[in-house]
């Protein structure tokens, strides 16, 4: 049975698995706070956010709900952002208060059309709570309320990131040693969330 080794395909831990509880129950415990008697529901994009989400979940001890969306881009030719849309919310939003999980945020891009997008369901609130950050490429302003961590601007994997699908299920996040990358560079499944 072939097993991914950590210590051959990743050359630096960013984060590890201890880190990165600890950060998650803190996160649990502040939006517990903020949405005490709200009743909110937590959206998720489908599939890198599938680790966080399930972690961020034992950490809330209130009432709430989840919803799950599922998307792909519209590839090079499309403007950025654009993504179209696979799997829906199963839930009507309106009148309700949405806590938009992410795994990543970077250009923001995919984020501001699937926020306005919830927007247009007039949710009684919509905020964004995302565990990983990279503010240096963020192309458009969001306002972000609930962030874990600020990354370095580099393709991590691991806790639910992919590379070509493989990797989400290392349960600390680290950089792709460089003979695992194909030579055409990183992302080549990009916008596989
Ligand atoms: P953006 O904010 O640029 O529109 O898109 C963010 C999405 O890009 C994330 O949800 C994630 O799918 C992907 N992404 C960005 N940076 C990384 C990274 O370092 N590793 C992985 N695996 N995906 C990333």
């Amino acid at each position: 049975m072939p097993v991914q080794s950590p210590s051959t395909v990743i050359s630096e831990v960013l984060l590890t698995e201890q880190q990165i509880q600890r950060r998650v129950r803190e996160l649990g415990a502040a939006i517990s706070a903020d949405y005490v008697d709200l009743e909110p529901v937590l959206v998720g994009v489908l599939r890198g956010v599938v680790l966080f989400m399930a972690d961020l979940m034992r950490a809330i001890p209130i009432p709430f709900s989840i919803d799950f969306l599922s998307i792909t881009s519209y590839g090079a030719q499309a403007g950025p952002g654009q993504v179209r849309l696979l799997k829906d919310l199963e839930t009507s939003i309106e009148g309700r208060h949405v806590l938009f999980v992410e795994d990543m945020v970077d250009t923001g891009l995919t984020l501001h059309t699937l926020l306005r997008m919830l927007r247009a369901r007039d949710p009684a609130s919509l905020h964004v709570c995302t565990l990983f950050d990279k503010p240096r490429l963020r192309l458009v302003k969001l306002p972000l309320r609930y962030v874990g961590f600020e990354l370095p601007d580099r393709y991590v994997v691991g806790y639910g990131l992919d590379y070509r699908q493989r990797y989400r299920n290392l349960p600390f996040v680290g950089v792709l040693a460089a003979q695992v990358l194909l030579p055409n560079g990183v992302g080549a499944e990009g916008e596989s969330s």
